[in-house]
């Protein structure tokens, strides 16, 4: 296919046969953006990096002010830990230097493969939001699986010890730590986030990148704020039962152990993988009935004293993932 980037939009080579007048606004100025840039492979490589750079620090950026408020802190899970600007700088340079070295790439080769299998990319018009909504929810339900399967192997001796561990740095995990993983951790787990739409693409051929970027978008945002390290009333889990949320994966960064999903809680469930959270989940609720008339400094002392225990045991049976042996105390 030749492009002529020298003809007026509305007669241009990419779009023969569309009446322009008949797009909205957003399907004009993509239009415009691969006009502009003449080359579509590199018109949608720079396009979704950009795109996954403004939405993931985009994103971060209400977290890093929230943590900097104490008003806040009555939401937080682990109250005690708040992350320090060294740590969350430390953290956005070790991100950045993934998204360069390991996602660019990735982004860059993902598009020319699916479009070998048949995703539109500069094609007009957009899918209508009845035709997005269930790809969606199909690339939902496979990589929460996905994930859960390959977080779980993840968690195993030698790959935990040289791979995970990594991620598992911050105990108390916040928004920006979301993508801090080791470079095969990136490419393992963002394999759940790509192949839905690779195997979508094979098996119909027909798809539009706009819905991979709604799907991108939205995976950001639950990957984010699920490390926000918050729990708000009108956080998403207390509307939808089985939507992860921060409170869910929270646990699985304290505690080392459970809660291997990302989106949804089901196959902890099914698999029992959230015994101990559930457990741990009793006994704050049962504490909490136990000390309805002690003072608020009281019931803080005893939620953190819980907390403690979780975390205690989180770092024996890390050690013992690893290998390390554990010396008993007297
Ligand atoms: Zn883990
Ligand atoms: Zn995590």
């Amino acid at each position: 296919m030749s492009f002529n980037t020298t003809s007026v939009p509305f007669q241009h080579d990419f779009y023969p046969g569309i009446d322009f007048s008949s797009l909205n606004w957003f399907e004009k100025q993509w239009a415009a953006w691969y006009i502009a840039i003449g080359d579509p492979i590199i018109a949608t490589g720079l396009m979704s990096f950009i795109m996954h750079e403004v939405v993931y620090f985009g994103r971060c950026v209400p977290w890093i002010i929230i943590d900097a408020m104490p008003y806040f802190r009555k939401w937080k899970l682990q109250p005690t830990k708040i992350p320090t600007a060294a740590e969350q700088w430390a953290c956005t340079k070790y991100v950045l230097f993934s998204h360069f070295a390991i996602e660019l790439p990735g982004i860059w080769f993902f598009h020319p493969m699916a479009e070998a299998l048949g995703m539109s990319t500069y094609q007009l018009p957009f899918p209508s939001w009845k035709v997005m909504l269930p790809q969606i929810a199909f690339f939902f339900f496979f990589e929460d699986l996905f994930h859960y399967c390959a977080h779980k192997m993840l968690h195993i001796g030698v790959l935990y010890k040289h791979i995970h561990k990594l991620h598992h740095q911050h105990a108390a995990p916040f928004g920006l730590a979301a993508e801090y993983a080791h470079p095969v951790e990136t490419l393992i787990l963002g394999a759940g986030t790509l192949s839905g739409p690779l195997l979508y693409c094979w098996y119909t051929r027909s798809f539009h990148i706009l819905t991979m970027y709604v799907w991108v978008v939205l995976r950001l945002f639950q990957a984010i704020d699920a490390h926000s390290g918050y729990d708000f009333p009108w956080s998403l889990q207390h509307f939808v039962p089985f939507w992860s949320g921060a409170e869910h994966h929270d646990f699985h960064h304290m505690a080392f152990t459970n809660n291997f999903s990302t989106s949804f809680r089901w196959w902890d469930r099914i698999f029992g993988t959230d015994n101990k959270y559930l457990e741990y989940r009793a006994r704050v609720d049962a504490a909490k009935k136990a000390m309805a008339n002690v003072s608020k400094e009281e019931q803080k002392k005893i939620e953190q004293k819980l907390m403690d225990e979780v975390e205690a045991e989180g770092i024996k049976a890390e050690a013992e993932a690893e290998g390390v042996k554990t010396v008993k105390v007297q």
